[in-house]
């Protein structure tokens, strides 16, 4: 064995950063497959006598109140990995209730691998699977919607919620059901994706004007943990006269469509960059149900996105949503999750640019 430190293990998918959730932690570097082996976690090869004799330690330096996590991971029948030294990278990377990478093991090794599609800029996070005992010594800030507040493994989390409502005095119903989550249907992984195309680039900063989607892309956008960092603001404006008045639409033109074509979703979108002063603007204007004046059968919905390029020049980016049989509601949240994830695909930078 060498007595030489190992330099820090790297990753040609990520890089060390400060994190936005708690001290540094590790970002994509560019866009990564789900699937992807991102980084190994290494460390020191122990045995379970060994681990044992760690895990006691760090017990009573707990319980004198210090502050110290375990970084041990079970490697086989005999063999435990003791990732808390200085060489092993991914040690940095934080927990998330909602993660995008995972622990795996392969080669031989414990990996850290892409457990969905992660965009470049994204901050990477695993599920750090923590005991159900002492499970208020950490604190948890991911900000995911099934965050119960504490880091703690997933299959326990039914049951801090429970405390947490027993102790506030309410009556908790059922025994293992977690409590309804009207976030539960959110598409939290792409709004994730979103929040790291505007951190690779700080000079881009987006407006919003909605027509169809009535303030819904607001409100997902609003939720993005750090959202004031890059969102400037945006309005809902139902008629054309408010279009007109106070996005800057062009009378005629929305006139002879009754406000729903490309152009106007563009004009829109432009409208409510100048107005918010920010770079990047998104505009829905469509039917969010069948119209019988309009002659609509098939609710659908135009949507564009527009960034300010050099000179007064737009780039411009536009699409069509079709709602075949879906109520308005459905519409209008189909629509919006079109939206956030066409961004993410629009704003992406090319390899290497990143802007930090
Ligand atoms: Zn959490």
């Amino acid at each position: 064995m060498s007595n030489k430190t190992p330099k820090p293990s790297t990753s040609p998918w990520a890089r060390t950063s400060d994190s936005t959730v708690h001290g540094r932690g590790l970002t994509a570097t560019k866009d990564v497959p789900k699937g992807t082996r991102v980084i190994e976690y290494v460390g020191d090869k122990i045995t379970k006598a060994e681990s044992d004799r760690r895990d006691e330690l760090h017990r009573a330096r707990r319980e004198k109140g210090e502050d110290c996590c375990v970084y041990i991971f079970e490697l086989d029948q005999t063999y435990d990995i003791d990732g808390d030294v200085a060489w092993n990278t991914a040690r940095l990377i934080n927990h998330s209730c909602d993660p995008n990478c995972k622990p795996e093991y392969a080669e031989g090794g414990i990996w850290i691998t892409a457990r969905r599609d992660i965009a470049q800029g994204e901050e990477l996070n695993y599920d750090y699977g923590f005991d159900w005992e002492n499970y208020d010594e950490h604190a948890c800030r991911c900000g995911a919607p099934t965050c119960c507040g504490y880091i703690i493994d997933k299959s326990h989390r039914w049951r801090v919620r429970k405390f947490i409502a027993e102790k506030a005095g309410k009556k908790v119903k059922g025994k293992k059901k977690p409590l309804a989550n009207p976030l539960a249907k959110l598409k939290w992984a792409d709004l994730m994706r979103l929040k790291a195309r505007f951190e690779i680039d700080p000079k881009r900063s987006l407006a919003i004007a909605e027509s169809l989607t009535c303030g819904q892309l607001q409100s997902r956008v609003g939720l993005i943990p750090g959202a004031s960092n890059f969102f400037r603001g945006g309005m809902t404006t139902y008629t054309i006269d408010a279009k007109v008045e106070l996005l800057g639409v062009n009378r005629g033109t929305a006139e002879a469509c009754n406000a729903v074509s490309e152009t106007v979703a563009k004009q829109m979108a432009r409208g409510v960059v100048q107005k918010f002063g920010a770079t990047v603007g998104v505009a829905t204007t469509g039917y969010a149900e069948p119209d019988d004046q309009q002659r609509v059968e098939v609710p659908f919905a135009y949507w564009a996105i527009v960034q300010k390029g050099p000179r007064g020049t737009w780039v411009e980016t536009t699409g069509v949503v079709k709602g075949k049989g879906l109520i308005r509601a459905a519409m209008q949240a189909k629509v919006a999750d079109k939206v956030i994830a066409q961004l993410v695909e629009t704003l992406k930078l090319p390899d290497g640019e990143s802007q930090s």
